[in-house]
């Protein structure tokens, strides 16, 4: 690394001395001022090898732990965002139907009850004919019929994207996977909502 040289400038001090040249800067420098630039030197070195042995263990890592990389992460986000929005949509279709059922089967009720009240009384005159038998035959037919043609429920698909689509990409050649090109991954509201409608109500 270094040379001695006869009397020349050191680098360092400026001073006429014996000097010694490194081959690494060309520069002269005087003995004491040659030890402290070598020094200076193997620090360097010392970072180096240093930075060299965290990255090999970054290396490691990251082959250890491919789930924690920030695109899996992505990921794992945008799962996360769309079994919520499924789920909500289910919850808020579900609540929707429940209702409207409900509401449904209470009018029928209503009616039902109004006609028992009619019938118990007309027991209780003991006073009925044809004409109020008839005349209940029919009501009572009339809300039986009701209740088992509920106006249907349909749950439709919308044609529009219910989730956004997700797909990985690269461009650069060696990252490519060897089989398929792109991975890509796709949920929309009509592969999980089917239309069907309710069959009327059986008791
Ligand atoms: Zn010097
Ligand atoms: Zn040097």
């Amino acid at each position: 690394m270094t040379t001695a040289n006869s009397k020349a400038q050191c680098f360092v001090c400026n001073k006429e001395k014996n000097t010694y040249n490194c081959k690494g800067c060309s520069n002269e420098f005087c003995f004491p001022h040659l030890t402290k630039h070598r020094q200076r030197i193997e620090t360097q070195l010392e970072e180096i090898i240093n930075d060299h042995d965290q990255f090999r263990q970054t290396i490691i890592q990251q082959k250890q732990n491919p789930h924690n990389s920030c695109l899996i992460e992505q990921i794992n986000q945008w799962e996360t965002n769309a079994i919520e929005k499924i789920q909500q949509t289910a919850q808020q279709s579900r609540e929707t139907v429940m209702k409207l059922r409900r509401k449904l089967i209470d009018d029928v009720k209503k009616n039902f009850i109004e006609l028992s009240e009619k019938l118990k009384e007309i027991c209780q005159e003991n006073e009925s004919n044809e004409i109020d038998l008839n005349h209940f035959q029919l009501k009572l037919t009339q809300i039986t019929k009701e209740l088992f043609t509920l106006p249907s429920i349909s749950i439709e698909g919308d044609s529009q994207k219910f989730i956004n689509k997700i797909s990985v990409h690269s461009v650069v050649d060696s990252y490519q996977p060897k089989h398929p090109t792109t991975n890509t991954a796709t949920i929309s509201k009509k592969s999980i909502l089917t239309q069907f409608q309710f069959k009327p109500l059986t008791i």
